[in-house]
């Protein structure tokens, strides 16, 4: 990490501490404009359903229950399409909007997240992926992360060497293995730089010679339908989250419409009202392209979501709202400092300390 970056950090810390424990945050949140703040998570811990997740993936139910009540305070907690909606008349707003998402549609949305959105009697986005609702089957990344809690990072790559036709990975993969960070490098090189048809092969073959087992961990791992539609019931809004979970960007105009309507017909299919609303897989900017908020207009979401920091307003493009990730490491202090506006004001000012 370069010192400068190293320096922008410190300096968001002490800035977003000083905004929370001084309460100054309630000032800027009132001199700011009236603003949707959507947060971004994957699912509340709950080991039968997601034990071998990543921290980066989940977090803990009375962590996220205490965060939720201190926004409560403060913001009005809607779901996306309300918020969306909302937030053009933002002179009819006496307080700010916030809307927590969780995407892909795990299990603990049903079982350990509704019970704390019911008592706190607040509503939430949960964006859904296809293929493991409908098929019971994983994308990739899953099978991966399983494995990798049962062999270590240098076997997968030995193993995927042994196993792969795409040469070229295998060379960034060995590199990645002698360089450290092995991990995150492993999972980076296989996202964005291994061929897509080999990479779900070999790392399907290497899940099944460690023993796992496809169907049982995606009826574990995510909801059936009839949990999706017990949320639907207690007012949480279901979004388009695609059929496979695939990097946009990397499909053609035709294949992205075939993966964002396909989810979308089978959840009107499946469910009591339409999705309104999309998020794209991913998210980050080089996730996606035009040709994904093009066929999200097309598909007449109201709005669709990225991973991008930031707040949102009426003039933020509906095809590209910000979301701010959360996790179990994540720090009280830098959300509300976020949600409060204290970051955007920051950069009014030509100060960008934004992540
Ligand atoms: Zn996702």
């Amino acid at each position: 990490m370069s010192a400068k970056h190293k320096l922008k950090l410190a300096l968001r810390q002490t800035y977003a501490r000083i905004l929370f424990h001084t309460g100054l945050h309630r000032v800027v949140d009132r001199l700011m404009p009236r603003r949707l703040t959507i947060l971004v998570g994957h699912s509340v811990d709950a080991p039968e359903c997601n034990g071998h997740f990543p921290r980066d993936m989940k977090i803990d139910g009375a962590k996220l229950e205490h965060w939720l009540k201190t926004f409560q305070r403060d913001y009005e907690l809607v779901t996306v399409a309300d918020g969306w909606q909302r937030i053009q008349q933002p002179a009819g707003l006496s307080r700010s909007l916030l809307a927590l998402t969780m995407d892909d549609g795990y299990t603990d949305n049903r079982t350990a997240l509704l019970p704390i959105l019911q008592r706190l009697g607040v509503k939430a986005t949960v964006y859904l992926e296809e293929f493991p609702l409908e098929e019971r089957r994983l994308n990739w990344t899953h099978k991966l992360l399983w494995t990798l809690t049962q062999i270590d990072t240098d076997t997968y790559i030995r193993r995927y060497g042994e196993l792969t036709q795409d040469r070229a990975t295998h060379e960034k993969l060995q590199r990645a293995g002698r360089e450290g960070r092995a991990l995150y490098q492993l999972k980076r090189v296989l996202k964005y730089e291994a061929e897509a048809v080999d990479r779900a092969r070999t790392v399907d073959q290497i899940f099944r010679e460690q023993g796992g087992d496809e169907r049982a961990m995606a009826e574990r791992m995510y909801m059936s339908w009839e949990q999706a539609r017990e949320l639907q019931a207690a007012g949480i809004e279901l979004g388009v989250h695609t059929q496979s979970h695939a990097i946009l960007s990397r499909l053609s105009a035709d294949e992205q419409r075939a993966e964002i309507q396909g989810c979308q017909r089978r959840m009107a299919e499946r469910l009591a009202a339409p999705a309104v609303t999309l998020a794209y897989p991913w998210g980050r900017r080089w996730d996606y392209n035009s040709d994904s908020c093009a066929v999200a207009e097309q598909s007449r979401f109201a709005c669709a979501v990225t991973s991008h920091s930031g707040t949102n307003d009426a003039r933020t493009k509906p095809m590209e709202l910000k979301r701010i990730p959360f996790d179990e490491d994540s720090q009280l202090h830098l959300l509300v400092a976020e949600a409060c506006g204290g970051f955007d004001l920051l950069r009014k000012l030509g100060i960008d300390w934004s992540e």
